[in-house]
């Protein structure tokens, strides 16, 4: 039996239903949605703001746990960047069991629900064992965040990462040994992970691509066959130009900037997510944008970095497609992200409203910020994970998130400024209830793992930090 539901205001692609009906399937996707009551049916009303849950596309899990962990200095560490970041990173690498991954990861995971996210694209790395042996699983790494996701109700679209070189001809590091697979076993792992897909149905699995720096194009050009033997629509993710320093060694190591390389040689389409991409010249805007790639931004963790600022204003009016991820996990706010974003560009350009163009076609109309941010995320995120939702409409699965209109940035708005309250707003959190696939998840800002998963992070850190 399908359920009803009467949500005060509905979020639609054009616009807003007040109310809105929305019929849910015992299969988690929706049957209908209409302005209209269906006759005969009982409803459930929900008070308040009903928006699609956004795909968050870019997560390392186990980074959650360096959060506010590496912001100072020392002589020997006077000019800090991603570089020296890193090498703080890999120390904690070099101690994470598998039960931390999946303490990190269940914490992360239940931080992005709370916010109004419904499912990630985790760009898995650390497969194997201190010092590359194999786990006797050698899927244990990704099964833990996969249990993760599990405990929390999130999807998750399954991103292991193919990593191979410590730099264009350089051996790995003896950190990054736990990362690394040849292709034929990169290509094992991923046909195991798919078969987790019958007893996980909000698992999603597709490939990751390090960077050109940790893959040669040979590897690139034969994962990327072997992927698409096994799932010609898999998502396909990549590092990208989040450095200066990163574009200067493809280009001296392989003769062009990243993007362009991965243009000219390999060919984009709209399967792709190219991450961060942060520093782009004219040609790679255009480029990028016409592929139907979709650019995936992590705007507080590109900015803790320290990385540069990607070029929204003239990619956005090229057409190109972009969503969230939140990386490193300064925080798990798709508003934090999505304002960083806004915000950090107005203060660049020193003028407001920089994503918002005029509708030309009607001159009159209201074209706000938080609608435009929120809408081309919801839309990036979901054609970066394939996970099935990205709307409240008909067809989609139905992952909704209800935001409480009692909540402070919330309070005296309506439908026409709320997504500009909730994302340039205050930072107070107006998430209230969050469903995935039809069920529940959260409900009055509860989740009925919070405490152990919050006790079980608790330990983790009391052991892994020294
Ligand atoms: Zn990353």
């Amino acid at each position: 039996m399908s359920t009803v539901y009467e949500v005060e205001h509905l979020h639609q692609p054009d616009g807003w239903l007040s109310p809105g009906y929305v019929e849910i399937g015992e299969d988690g996707v929706i049957v209908s949605v209409s302005g209209a009551r269906p006759p005969e049916r009982s409803v459930e009303r929900l008070n308040g703001f009903g928006v699609p849950g956004l795909s968050n596309l870019h997560s390392h899990a186990f980074q959650r746990a360096l959060a506010g962990r590496t912001e100072f200095v020392t002589t020997a560490r006077a000019e800090d960047n991603l570089w020296t970041w890193r090498k703080e990173m890999y120390r904690m690498v070099d101690r994470l069991t598998p039960e931390d991954y999946e303490a990190i990861g269940a914490l992360v995971y239940l931080e992005m629900l709370q916010f109004g996210m419904t499912a990630v694209c985790e760009f898995h790395y650390v497969h194997h064992l201190p010092g590359g042996g194999a786990h006797a699983n050698p899927a244990e790494m990704s099964d833990r965040l996969i249990a993760a996701a599990a405990e929390t109700g999130l999807g998750m679209t399954m991103l292991p990462v193919l990593y191979a070189h410590g730099g264009i001809g350089k051996p790995l590091e003896a950190t990054q040994k736990r990362f690394a697979h040849s292709v034929d076993a990169y290509l094992k792992l991923i046909e195991t992970l798919h078969a987790r897909r019958a007893a996980h149905p909000n698992l999603n699995v597709g490939m990751a691509l390090h960077s050109l720096r940790a893959v040669t194009p040979d590897e690139v050009r034969a994962a990327l066959a072997g992927m698409k033997a096994i799932d010609p629509g898999a998502r396909l993710h990549i590092h990208v130009s989040e450095t200066t320093h990163e574009v200067a060694e493809v280009e001296a190591g392989l003769g062009a900037r990243p993007v362009q390389w991965l243009l000219d040689n390999i060919g984009l389409g709209p399967d792709w997510c190219l991450v961060h991409a942060t520093h782009l010249d004219t040609s790679e805007i255009a480029g990028l944008a016409a592929s139907g790639a979709v650019a995936g931004l992590c705007p507080l963790t590109e900015a803790t970095m320290g990385d540069g600022f990607f070029p929204l204003v003239e990619y956005h009016a090229a057409g190109g497609a972009f969503g969230i991820g939140t990386d490193s996990h300064y925080g798990a706010s798709t508003a934090a992200e999505l304002r960083m974003l806004e915000c950090g560009k107005r203060l660049e350009l020193r003028r407001r409203n920089v994503i918002a163009r005029p509708d030309r076609a009607h001159a009159e109309r209201e074209v706000h910020s938080g609608r435009v941010l929120f809408d081309t995320a919801l839309a990036g995120g979901e054609q970066a994970s394939a996970q099935g939702g990205g709307g409240l409409i008909a067809g989609r699965r139905a992952d909704m998130v209800m935001l409480d209109a009692g909540s402070l940035p919330l309070l005296g708005h309506g439908p026409q400024t709320v997504l500009d309250a909730w994302i340039l707003g205050g930072p107070q959190n107006p998430v209230r209830d969050v469903m995935v696939a039809g069920n529940w998840v959260i409900r009055d800002g509860r989740h009925p793992r919070e405490a152990a998963i919050r006790e079980a992070y608790r330990r983790t850190m009391a052991r892994l930090v020294r």
